[in-house]
């Protein structure tokens, strides 16, 4: 594996004026992933940070100052993971996100973790006496193959198998299938496996804005010639047609199979049916519309 270049930084806080639709706060504790995502949106951070190594191969760890009076933030909604993913593998010696936790005890936020790995699982102690945590798994495929082109984070696996655990513990869960690769994702197969032990799924199609754009479609040229068609109609014509019909189809399975369907407008919405709520993040506004009309 690549040697990953570690840095220490002060900074006089960790929290971050969110204006994601479900956090008022975003929490990254390092600045870099070592999950090294191939797709990683996040990697616009290096021109903020100064870094001109490759995505996946540094990581700054942050020191901030203690959280003053943590208690103000009751209420208030705080992401963990927007441009890190806090449990990667160097936070199991550094232990900052586990820090942040520790310093937010009792202080009544709506705490939300984003991540690809099982290591949130050594957290379960403090995460359970927020009042009412989320964890969220990225899983975009079930194919380890694939998922081991895509990233460094651990398998698939074992992201099911801490999705299920945190569900038995009480912990509300949510299946993130993000990115969506067209034709490649297999979203109704990741639903059936997860369903059982998932409160909420999340579905975000794969955006090709980043840099990353030909590194992915170079990918696609060379792994999934087939596809090459497909990918170019939509990442070059801009072409919404697959993810009209894949809303479609996702209407249509949830309707069948008695899910509730809904857009971003709701992410924490209480579940009536028992079954984990789908919620469309396709970021086409038709699309939502055609969702939220259901
Ligand atoms: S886990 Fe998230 S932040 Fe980390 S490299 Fe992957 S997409 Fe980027």
């Amino acid at each position: 594996m690549e040697e990953i270049k570690i840095n220490h930084l002060k900074v006089k806080t960790v929290l971050t004026k969110s204006n994601l639709p479900i956090a008022g706060y975003s929490v990254n504790p390092y600045v870099g992933c070592t999950h090294a995502c191939k797709y990683c949106y996040a990697c616009f951070m290096k021109r903020f940070t100064g870094h001109t190594e490759a995505w996946g191969t540094f990581l700054d760890v942050k020191h901030w100052e203690r959280i003053k009076n943590p208690r103000r933030y009751a209420g208030q909604t705080m992401i963990v993971g927007s441009v890190t993913d806090g449990y990667n593998p160097q936070e199991e010696v550094f232990c900052r996100t586990r820090a942040f936790l520790e310093e937010m005890q009792g202080s009544g936020i709506n705490l939300i973790i984003t991540t690809k790995s099982d290591l949130v699982l050594r957290d379960l102690d403090l995460i359970k006496t927020f009042p009412s945590p989320l964890i969220s798994w990225s899983i975009n495929t079930l194919d380890e193959n694939f998922k081991d082109d895509m990233d460094r984070a651990v398998s698939i696996g074992r992201r099911i198998a801490a999705m299920k655990k945190c569900h038995e513990e009480g912990i509300r869960t949510t299946c993130f299938i993000s990115p969506i690769f067209p034709e490649i994702t297999r979203v109704f197969e990741i639903i059936e496996k997860i369903k059982d032990f998932c409160d909420y799924i999340w579905l975000e199609n794969l955006n090709l804005r980043g840099n990353f754009k030909a590194d992915i479609m170079g990918y696609i040229t060379e792994k999934y010639t087939d596809l090459v068609p497909l990918y170019e109609q939509i990442y070059s014509k801009n072409d919404m047609s697959y993810w009209m019909a894949l809303d479609k189809k996702v209407a249509e399975y949830a309707a069948t199979n008695g899910f509730l369907y809904v857009t971003d407008e709701e992410p924490f919405l209480r579940n009536p049916t028992g079954k984990p709520i789908i919620i469309n993040y396709f970021y086409h506004s038709q699309i939502k519309q055609s969702a939220k009309n259901r």
